[in-house]
């Protein structure tokens, strides 16, 4: 399990050794095979075996506090799993699949919370030369934070060079002027900031395009007899205000949904024609460009 307390407590079944959290005066009993997942220990205890008579219980001091310290022996003892996907039918129970919704959504009791990911987990593999493989299973946990923070996924993972989480985040980003300064700052450089410029603008356009290409009767199939010419310029009038308005997060089958209401009520035709047309939409702006990994190359 990743939840918070999990991170905050630590015992060790088999205990050989000893590490004091000097700063807090602290000893914790745990196990040498795991510590030795860190190439730090692995190295201090080749040392320390040439001198030593072997049998003896040693004890390390380690100038961390005992909040890190608990951290880290928890990694070391207890590598975490990756988060667990939820099953995929769960994603789509309602019907027309929202913009937004990430193709992978993951139980939230399996994900490691970001802060710890950010401001603890990564720098402790760092710093101890830990495994890469718990790296990369940081990396799934950091994946799948991207479509609720896709600023701080973004930026962390640019500057990690993730190239793979931050292609994920990036789709999940607000439009950039909505940020504020302390926010936009979590991006690293400005060729990371540009991309995403670039991103938006085309996808602004892309969903444009699409809205404006989108027929409520596509070469008259469908038409209602009694309103086809009342509803195809309703939905004219609609399309033409939404594309003057459109943002790279704006959902433009939601919004078009929406005119179902404004058409003839009780006329199944121009119902069936209206939904037709709003999942065509739904469909096709979920295929169009919305990561930075689809960018045409630069020359
Ligand atoms: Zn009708």
């Amino acid at each position: 399990m990743s939840s918070p307390d999990s991170w905050t407590t630590f015992h060790c079944e088999n205990p050989d050794f000893t590490v004091r959290s000097v700063p807090d005066d602290i000893s914790f009993r745990v196990n040498r095979e795991s510590m030795r997942n860190s190439e730090v220990f692995r190295d201090m205890f080749l040392i320390g075996e040439g001198g030593s008579s072997g049998h003896e219980e040693q004890t390390v001091d380690i100038h961390e506090t005992a909040a890190v310290l608990i951290a880290l022996l928890r990694l070391l003892h207890y590598p975490p799993a990756p988060p667990v996907l939820k099953p995929q039918e769960e994603n789509w129970q309602y019907g027309i699949p929202h913009h937004k919704w990430p193709k992978r959504m993951y139980d939230p009791a399996s994900v490691i919370p970001l802060p710890l990911l950010l401001d603890l987990l990564y720098g402790l593999v760092d710093k101890y030369a830990i495994s890469d493989a718990v790296a990369q299973t940081f990396n799934v946990h950091l994946l799948a934070h991207a479509s609720t923070f896709p600023l701080q996924v973004y930026g962390f993972a640019t500057a990690q060079g993730i190239d793979y989480v931050a292609n994920e985040a990036s789709q999940y980003l607000m439009p950039l002027a909505s940020y504020r300064p302390h926010e936009i700052a979590l991006i690293p450089d400005v060729l990371a900031y540009h991309k995403l410029v670039q991103l938006q603008a085309a996808r602004v356009k892309a969903l444009r395009d699409l809205v404006i290409g989108e027929e409520i009767f596509p070469h008259g199939y469908g038409a209602c007899p009694s309103h086809q010419q009342e509803t195809t310029a309703c939905w004219e009038a609609r399309r033409t205000a939404l594309a003057s308005v459109i943002e790279t997060d704006t959902d433009i089958a939601g919004e078009m949904e929406a005119m179902a209401e404004s058409l003839p009520k009780t006329c199944k035709a121009c119902q069936k024609a209206c939904t037709a047309a709003v999942q065509m939409l739904a469909y096709k702006s979920r295929k169009t460009l919305r990561r930075i990994d689809q960018l045409p190359a630069e020359s």
